[in-house]
């Protein structure tokens, strides 16, 4: 990977060093997924930059050297509020980045083309551009609404990022978003060699998946109120659900974004992720395209009955997720409906319409009661936000089968149609 890249920089006619032009659109050199699965490097145009060689835009803004420290023992943590949390979580906020380019002349175009200098100017401009991808599925197919991505996040690139709970040292090989700081943070990399995290489209796809729930599941919250007040309850019913429609979505999301791509729909791309917990090791267990996973009457119930923090230490989370997630790609392959899926799952995110809440709205309704937060919860409000009526119904069925939602807390009126009446591949865990 490295090798291609500093061949590629190296190969080329040099022409003059310059300071770019920084407006958009650019058309810049980054490394991309080809139709043949190599990461190479790949013409395109940023149409959201203002500012390619801090690589800050519309979509998003670089950072690096940063200091960020999660240590509850903080003692500034004690009067932090939601306003000034960031302040006590960021020991350094860094600067600007400064990413360095080679102009090299397109002999067929004519038109200036940037190269990218050196390894980490090919890091931070992919980054870039996936955002930007990222940012456009979301504003095309699933029709977010541009005030949504306000502010524009910041990219804390190789930053020194130290979970007490966890280590002293900084954490590396991941790539996340950090609903506190409303960033997202791509952590330097030592054992992930062949595919770095910011390079893979899908897992940036992922991430940002994660910042659209934010906006809208949790109405733009730092600290979530329905997550932070359910998961300091024990059970935590409605966090562990909140964590696992979180997860799925942002798989299912990830996925439909991989349809944009020159590759094509891969319902594998997770194969590399390193998203947190025991289970996202396994490289093949979030591939979307395995139809005969299902929930297990142990997993239905750890949902229910455990905390957070015992629910997420092997990442049942994500166990969740990937069955959502799954259950979402075969009704969604099933009738050919993808894109319009997509849209209606987003558009149950916040919706104030009476009798058609959003989830933000329906966390809000049972705040007081998290056991009312059931897995049929959302799975409900996905279905009344689905009016192609094959679809709803195809939904309805994948979420009684592989989910294990019990049938009669999807059926009604603008929910699951009476001829629903699940699937036959997993057994059923409620007899
Ligand atoms: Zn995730």
């Amino acid at each position: 990977m490295l090798r291609t890249v500093i061949t590629a920089a190296v190969g080329l006619t040099l022409a003059t060093g310059c300071a770019p032009d920084s407006t958009a659109p650019v058309k810049v050199s980054v490394l991309s997924r080809s139709s043949n699965g190599q990461y190479v490097p790949t013409q395109v145009e940023l149409t959201t930059i203002e500012d390619v060689v801090g690589l800050k835009g519309t979509v998003g803004d670089l950072q690096g050297g940063a200091r960020i420290v999660i240590d509850v023992n903080d003692p500034g943590l004690q009067n932090a509020t939601e306003d000034t949390i960031a302040d006590v979580l960021i020991k350094k906020s860094g600067h600007d980045v400064k990413a360095s380019y080679i102009s090299q002349k397109d002999e067929k175009t004519g038109e200036d083309v940037l190269w990218p200098a050196d390894f980490h100017s090919w890091n931070m401009v992919t980054s870039y551009y996936n955002l930007e991808r990222a940012n456009e599925y979301f504003r095309t197919v699933a029709n977010v609404k541009t005030v949504s991505f306000e502010p524009s996040p910041t990219l804390y690139y190789f930053p020194e990022f130290v979970q007490a709970q966890v280590s002293k040292e900084p954490a590396r090989d991941n790539a996340l978003f950090y609903p506190v700081l409303q960033s997202f943070l791509v952590l330097p990399f030592e054992k992930i060699q062949r595919a770095p995290l910011p390079l893979n489209a899908a897992v940036m796809a992922h991430e940002y998946s994660h910042l659209v729930f934010n906006r809208l599941a949790y109405a733009g919250q730092s600290l979530p109120q329905s997550l932070s007040t359910w998961g300091s309850q024990s059970p935590s019913q409605g966090a562990n659900v909140l964590k696992a429609f979180d997860e799925g979505l942002a798989d299912y999301h990830a996925y439909g974004a991989t349809c944009r791509s020159p590759s094509g729909c891969d319902p594998r791309f997770m194969a590399p992720s390193f998203d947190g917990g025991a289970y996202s090791a396994v490289t093949d267990a979030r591939d979307l395209s395995r139809g005969d996973r299902c929930m297990s009457a142990l997993l239905y119930a750890r949902v229910q009955q455990q905390d957070l923090g015992t629910f997420s230490a092997d990442g049942a989370e994500y166990q969740v997720g990937t069955l959502l997630a799954t259950a979402l790609y075969q009704a969604g392959r099933s009738t050919g409906q993808e894109a319009q899926l997509q849209r209606d799952i987003v558009s149950a995110y916040y919706d104030t319409t009476p009798g058609k809440e959003g989830i933000f709205q329906l966390t809000q309704i049972v705040l007081g009661d998290q056991s009312r937060f059931s897995l049929a919860v959302p799975a409900a409000s996905i279905i009344a936000h689905i009016s192609d009526l094959e679809l709803r119904k195809a939904v309805c069925n994948e979420f009684m089968d592989h989910l294990q939602i019990p049938r009669a807390d999807l059926i009604g009126d603008n929910l699951c149609p009476a001829s629903a009446a699940g699937g036959t591949t997993c057994p059923n865990i409620h007899q």
